[in-house]
């Protein structure tokens, strides 16, 4: 399970001002990886923080952090703990793939479901890939928009009933999105995303393809069923 929605999280019950601190509940954070988000120019936008809890006493033993620069902070080591209004609007990676996607280059562009998955796939394998930063079935149609000029595009989805609600509602942001390009969806040969499929030692070529009209099957109903929607197209038979 993920739990990138900072903002999805409960806030604790405020005593004057303050969270109620309750003894030994507390995690420890420890920051893990922090990911710039750029716009197409490359000039950086935010940046999200990937902590890991080390003690986790919330079961999550990850969190999300978002820090930014408004205008108004002067100097340019200032910053705020906070999402900035229009983060939902950018993908990860975007000034990478921005050029190829303009210029009308018949490039693949792979889309994650995180940004450690993104990364690793860029390093791994040399190719262009992004991905949102709200978690599963959070992505934004100014986010698919963006790839709409795109030639080719790979969702690779995460192996879990979030991961299938998230493929599926990125499929479908891309084809309500005017997307006529090629369009494949694939998965892990092995563990629950591509950063799982490259630790593994698999190639690129050998992610696993979902059938899409399965998955157009599922995608129409995944609101209402997610471990149906799962078990259909995350089964056993591929192309
Ligand atoms: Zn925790």
């Amino acid at each position: 399970m993920n739990n990138y929605t900072v903002s999805g999280r409960k806030a604790l019950p405020a005593s004057n001002g303050r969270p109620i601190r309750r003894t030994g509940q507390r995690c420890a954070k420890v920051k893990v990886a922090e990911y710039v988000y750029r716009d197409p120019r490359g000039r950086e936008l935010f940046t999200k923080i990937r902590y890991r809890h080390d003690p986790c006493w919330c079961n999550r033993d990850k969190s999300f952090a978002y820090t930014w620069r408004p205008a108004y902070l002067k100097n340019e080591w200032d910053l705020v703990f906070q999402k900035p209004p229009d983060a939902d609007g950018y993908l990860y990676r975007l000034d990478e793939l921005w050029p190829f996607i303009a210029r009308g280059q018949r490039e693949t562009i792979y889309w994650a479901e995180g940004e450690k998955d993104a990364d690793e796939m860029a390093r791994a394998y040399k190719v262009l890939a992004t991905s949102h930063h709200q978690g599963a079935g959070k992505a934004t149609p100014a986010q698919a928009a963006w790839l709409v000029r795109a030639k080719r595009v790979v969702i690779v989805a995460d192996l879990d009933d979030p991961g299938a609600y998230c493929a599926a509602h990125r499929h479908n942001l891309l084809l309500e999105a005017g997307f006529r390009g090629e369009l494949v969806i694939v998965r892990a040969a092995e563990g629950n995303d591509a950063a799982d499929h490259i630790a593994a030692g698999y190639r690129l070529g050998e992610f696993v393809e979902v059938d899409l009209s399965r998955l157009a099957e599922a995608a129409s109903r995944y609101k209402s069923n997610l471990t149906n929607n799962h078990a259909k197209y995350m089964g056993e038979s591929n192309v």
